[in-house]
């Protein structure tokens, strides 16, 4: 899953960053998007140290695909990602809780398309875990690439399901002008403000 995670990431952005803006005021929910393959770097972790020469061990095995998708490296890369931000005037707690999020949203991707999916739980638990919504997908080994080899077509198809329902569902209750935080102002101002502005909406 690669393509998937994007789509389903964007879908739980849009209501992540629905709500959080009606608490705060702000809304960085486009963090949630940037990390949709944050726990994923598992496996380039492993190429760029073998490398370099490096055999670097967690919990005294070498780094899997899969290592990274638990709670403990969601919590690590949560924090080291809002230090990271913090210089370009994000708030540490918005970096950490959107990134979080982001992380997060990925795990359960994960776990709702494979039945024995990863120890999302460690080091708390070290029990392989999964929904697995689609009978046919048990894991990562037969999950097939039926979409032109870059997803599979049924979780797609879900996916985009779901993220249309979150652009109605926050079109409506917020107007359209929502979309300017998933883009730089500059880009906003000089191509969305205008049908943002004439749809009449954009101070709701
Ligand atoms: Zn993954």
């Amino acid at each position: 899953m690669m393509f998937e995670h994007v789509i389903y990431s964007c879908a739980i952005a849009i209501f992540v960053g629905m709500v959080y803006h009606r608490v705060t005021g702000r809304d960085y929910s486009w963090i949630i998007i940037l990390c949709a393959f944050a726990p994923d770097i598992d496996v380039a972790a492993n190429t760029v140290l073998k490398n370099f020469g490096f055999t670097l061990l967690f919990e005294g095995h070498k780094i899997y695909h899969g290592a990274f998708h638990n709670i403990a490296i969601m919590v690590i890369f949560g924090i080291a990602f809002a230090f990271l931000v913090h210089p370009f005037g994000i708030k540490f707690f918005d970096a950490l809780f959107f990134s979080m999020i982001g992380f997060a949203a990925h795990l359960f991707e994960d776990a709702l398309a494979y039945k024995s999916a990863y120890m999302f739980l460690w080091p708390f638990s070290s029990k392989i875990m999964g929904i697995g919504l689609l009978p046919e997908i048990l894991s990562e080994e037969n999950y097939s690439y039926d979409f032109f080899r870059i997803a599979n077509g049924e979780v797609l198809v879900i996916g985009l399901l779901l993220l249309l329902v979150a652009i109605i569902i926050r079109t409506y209750l917020d107007g359209p002008s929502w979309i300017r935080y998933y883009m730089p102002d500059i880009l906003y101002e000089k191509f969305f403000r205008k049908y943002v502005v004439s749809s009449g909406m954009h101070e709701r």
